[in-house]
């Protein structure tokens, strides 16, 4: 498939979605739902090792509830990390390319069993790789305050994330999904490799966002888009995993800085305490929230929405009747 039928197919999704399509929600939240136990720097990684048909299985609950695009679970799979678990770099390798295949063999599954039913409302829904940033590899916290320190600059940072690029593209997602992108380092990190590798299918890059303004780092994100606003590799740009309360006035302040599609997925407003290992409820939305506010996101210019940590397939098929009723 050549570059611009493959650029086409997220278009043509967003289309068919009615002008904006459903992005799915949090994925390690939904596993440990089912029980499953991710207190570990890998997070739901760890699963791809331990559990790969409960991975499945979520992404088939997402499917259910609507979601028009499916991301993998390897956010904080990276080889790295799995170095450091005692595994080998081509276990590694293997890892990463599970996380695609489960994701789009999921896909399929889902898509064949709803082409026999007459007047469906689904869409056969994209796979997107998750990409995490460096921040989520060191799982450490710093993809919400983007200090990396003086010892990380570009070409560490293109080096941590080739590979596993190179890899989850070769086994054949429909787009890349680089997610909370903590600073504008990083972003022009992202921009390099994908014009390096010469990456043949669309991307995103979305940013985290902890006081509703900027980018972590305290960078305007003026400044990290004017670098992604450059790249014709890059067709979607936007937030993920920071407060719903945030989400309505970032999309404005996006819509100003770029022509590039808009895709938002919050998290439900909860806040991580990294000391105590427990989300901490505050500004927080609620299924209902999210309904309510799904058609405000898209009346402000977000093409894709979703959600991130605590949001559930009951979220996502919330966001989905939302978006269709009101398309
Ligand atoms: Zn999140």
């Amino acid at each position: 498939m050549g570059k611009g039928r493959r650029t086409a197919l997220l278009e043509d999704l967003i289309e068919k979605a009615g002008g904006c399509a459903v992005v799915d929600g949090g994925f390690a939240t939904q596993l440990e739902i089912h029980g499953a136990s991710i207190n570990d720097p890998l997070w739901s990684a760890l699963c791809l090792i331990k559990d790969p048909d409960l991975i499945k299985k979520v992404h088939i609950e997402y499917l259910e509830a609507g979601a028009d695009i499916l991301v993998t679970s390897s956010y904080q799979a990276t080889i790295p990390g799995f170095l450091s678990k005692g595994l080998s770099i081509v276990d590694g390798e293997r890892l990463l390319e599970k996380s695609v295949k489960l994701a789009r063999d999921a896909r399929d599954k889902f898509w064949e069993s709803m082409e026999k039913i007459p007047e469906h409302s689904y869409n056969r829904a994209l796979v997107a790789a998750s990409i995490g940033s460096y921040g989520a590899y060191l799982a450490d916290g710093s993809e919400y305050s983007g200090c990396y320190g003086p010892d990380v600059g570009l070409d560490k940072l293109k080096d941590f994330h080739r590979r596993r690029l190179q890899v989850l593209v070769e086994a054949g997602p429909d787009l890349l999904a680089f997610e909370t992108i903590p600073n504008k380092l990083e972003a022009q990190a992202c921009i390099e490799l994908l014009d390096e590798e010469d990456v043949p299918i669309p991307s995103w890059i979305c940013f985290s966002s902890v006081d509703g303004e900027h980018a972590p780092s305290g960078e305007s994100f003026k400044e990290c888009l004017d670098i992604i606003n450059k790249s014709d590799k890059v067709n979607v740009v936007g937030i993920n995993c920071a407060p719903p309360h945030f989400i309505e006035s970032l999309i404005c302040k996006f819509k100003k800085l770029t022509e590039k599609a808009i895709v938002i997925y919050p998290n439900s407003g909860e806040v991580w305490d990294g000391r105590a290992k427990r989300w901490l409820p505050s500004k927080c939305f609620d299924d209902d929230k999210f309904e309510q506010f799904a058609t405000r996101w898209r009346d402000s210019g977000a093409k894709l929405i979703g959600g991130c940590c605590r949001t559930t397939p009951s979220t996502i098929r919330r966001i989905s009747k939302a978006l269709k009723q009101n398309s």
